[in-house]
Formats: C-alpha cells, sequence, structure tokens
C-alpha cells in the first residue's frame, strides 16, 4: 500500500477543502467534485483501504458502516426511494482514487437498463 496519504486522507486531514456532508468516527462523506448526478456523494472509510478487493474480516464493520451510511445519507438527502450505489475497484474498472469509497448518486433516469451505468 502506498505510504503517501490518498486525497480522500488529505481532505480529512484539513488540507484539501471538501464540502462536508456528514463525518464520524469511522467514515466521512462528501459531495463529489464532478458530480455527475444531481446528487453524487462520496462515502469513504476513515481507514484506507485501497481497494474493495483489498478489504479483510477485520474490515467488517466498517464495511457494514459504509452500507447502514449509504442508507441514511440517502435519507437525509430526500432520496431514499431511488438512489444508486457505486464501487469502482481498479484501474479497469474507472477507479481513480485509491482509497475505497461508495459513490451515492440519484435524480438521475437510471432507466437505460438494468445494470447500465449512471457514468
Ligand atoms: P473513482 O473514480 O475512484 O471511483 O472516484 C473518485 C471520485 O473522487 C471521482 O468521482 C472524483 O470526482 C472524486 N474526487 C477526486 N478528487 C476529489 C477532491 O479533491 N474532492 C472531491 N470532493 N472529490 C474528488
Amino acid at each position: 500500500m502506498s505510504s503517501e496519504p490518498s486525497i480522500f486522507e488529505r481532505i480529512m486531514a484539513g488540507d484539501i477543502p471538501s464540502e462536508m456532508v456528514h463525518e464520524d468516527d469511522h467514515a466521512i462523506v462528501i459531495q463529489d467534485i464532478n458530480p455527475q448526478a444531481p446528487i453524487h456523494l462520496l462515502i469513504i472509510p476513515r481507514i484506507k483501504i485501497p481497494r474493495l478487493a483489498d478489504a479483510e474480516v477485520q474490515h467488517q464493520a466498517v464495511l457494514g458502516h459504509l452500507m447502514l451510511l449509504a442508507g441514511q445519507m440517502a435519507e437525509k438527502m430526500g432520496c431514499a426511494d431511488a438512489f444508486r450505489i457505486v464501487i469502482n475497484n481498479g484501474v479497469e474498472a474507472g477507479q481513480t482514487v485509491f482509497h475505497l469509497h461508495l459513490h451515492l448518486l440519484a435524480q438521475k433516469r437510471f432507466d437505460e437498463g438494468a445494470l447500465a451505468s449512471p457514468f
């Protein structure tokens, strides 16, 4: 794992500004700087797990926390009835920041097909 702090760690440290929606002991939620939908949040664990595929059993609780937060953030944003969670894993899948994060996307039409990507 890179010892360089990820962009998200720098945001958590306050070195880079962001529009913070939520923070707690285990995760932060920020507005994506380049939104792909009217609602586009990033749900980010404080611990740096580079990719979902790097998660281990010891991360089970924090992974569960991220999923619960996704539902809570959707409620908070008023989109609990229609939202999508995306995790890009690996360069070929479009991952650009190697610090695990969930994209929460909403208020965009998702009807191009069951698996159509909002990106
Ligand atoms: P990925 O491509 O790794 O799945 O998603 C990374 C996301 O982080 C992208 O949607 C990108 O717009 C967002 N992002 C990258 N740098 C920053 C930043 O400095 N601030 C915020 N708020 N979002 C960022």
